[in-house]
């Protein structure tokens, strides 16, 4: 039986393509800096993002973490979401490796965080307080697309308090193509509309976009610098990384449209596990879909589910508040399987 994944847009296998093209790569030793295929895609992505320079990175958490070290010193605070990666996802690492405290608050039910929540938390210049230094957004968050409006305001908030801004662009490219009706239908030019809201960027290549590896940074070159060498200190530098850099590269320049084909697929699933009872479907924004189990099925049934669906060929993630993921690897039939398994469960 084959199986579809629907755990996780980090599963994806390379494509024949992407790993010929990480045959063909030019290698060199990146710690030297001489890596063609990674400064090949650091300039890529810094010029499409609108950027001076960026960083290659092992995974998004480093990228992150680097982030937040370049902008904070030990004492200064982040403002960020209770459910943000940065926050939530990602061991505390910036309390722990870079003495940063986190100014956590309360979602928006559409993701942001609201803008007098942040003005409130940003503290005065008083030894009592840590320094309000940073504010971190995430987009797409939850699968959910930041309004540009609210980008826009919340960047200007920053701006008027001296915090510097950063995004936790993992799924920058789906929020851009969700949102590339706007821009002509140009996901780059979508994306860069995103982004010049922010100081930084860290994008990830191993979700959506289907590379096996990486994240990119992005930001001034003095901010790079700084990074770079967080990012040696922290074990990331990699030498013939350029094996890795050119599926990202080709990631970048063949799977970002495709992205719409996954937001497609969510949206199909969504519409097959309409109508059942006790299950209640957020409708998707991008190629997430959450479903929520109400207390009169989240007893019992709901710790069946798993096994059934695995029986049927289903992976997916959560016990009362389930997660189905669409990427590369998955189908029209895939999708369909998994509601046809779920309807089965329910019925
Ligand atoms: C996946 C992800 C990251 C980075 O995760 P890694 O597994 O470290 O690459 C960061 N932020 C968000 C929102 C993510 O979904």
């Amino acid at each position: 039986m084959t199986t579809v994944d629907l755990r996780s847009d980090t599963v994806t296998q390379p494509t024949a393509a992407m790993r010929a093209a990480m045959l063909a790569a030019p290698l060199g030793d990146d710690v030297f800096g001489d890596d063609p295929s990674v400064n090949a895609l650091q300039d890529a992505l810094a010029e499409r993002l609108g950027f001076a320079a960026a960083l290659f990175m092992p995974t998004g958490t480093q990228s992150n973490l680097c982030a937040l070290m370049s902008h904070c010193q030990r004492g200064d605070e982040y403002i960020v979401g209770q459910f943000a990666h940065t926050y939530r996802w990602e061991g505390g690492g910036a309390a722990v490796l870079g003495s940063i405290q986190p100014q956590p608050l309360n979602h928006q039910t559409d993701g942001s965080l609201l803008l007098a929540d942040i003005a409130a938390n940003i503290k005065p210049d008083d030894a009592h307080f840590a320094r309000s230094r940073l504010l971190t957004l995430e987009n797409t968050i939850g699968g959910k697309v930041l309004p540009l409006s609210y980008l826009a305001q919340a960047s200007t908030l920053a701006l008027q308090h001296g915090l510097a801004r950063h995004l936790d662009g993992a799924r920058l490219f789906n929020a851009a193509v969700a949102g590339a009706g706007a821009a002509g239908g140009d996901a780059y030019a979508a994306a860069r509309a995103i982004t010049a809201h922010f100081d930084s960027v860290s994008v990830c290549f191993s979700k959506g976009l289907g590379a096996p590896v990486g994240s990119v940074l992005c930001g001034s070159v003095d901010f790079i610098q700084r990074a770079h060498r967080w990012r040696k200190m922290l074990g990331g530098g990699m030498r013939q990384a350029g094996v890795l850099a050119a599926a990202a590269h080709y990631a970048l320049d063949h799977q970002v449209a495709r992205l719409a084909d996954d937001h497609a697929l969510a949206q199909r699933l969504a519409a097959g596990l309409q109508g059942l009872v006790g299950v209640t479907v957020e409708a998707p924004q991008t190629n997430i879909v959450f479903v929520d189990l109400s207390p009169e099925v989240a007893g019992d049934k709901a710790k069946g589910l798993m096994d059934h669906l695995k029986s049927r060929g289903v992976l997916a993630t959560g016990l009362y508040r389930l997660r189905f993921v669409t990427h590369l690897d998955v189908d029209t039939a895939g999708v369909d399987r998994a509601a046809a398994a779920m309807r089965e469960y329910f019925s």
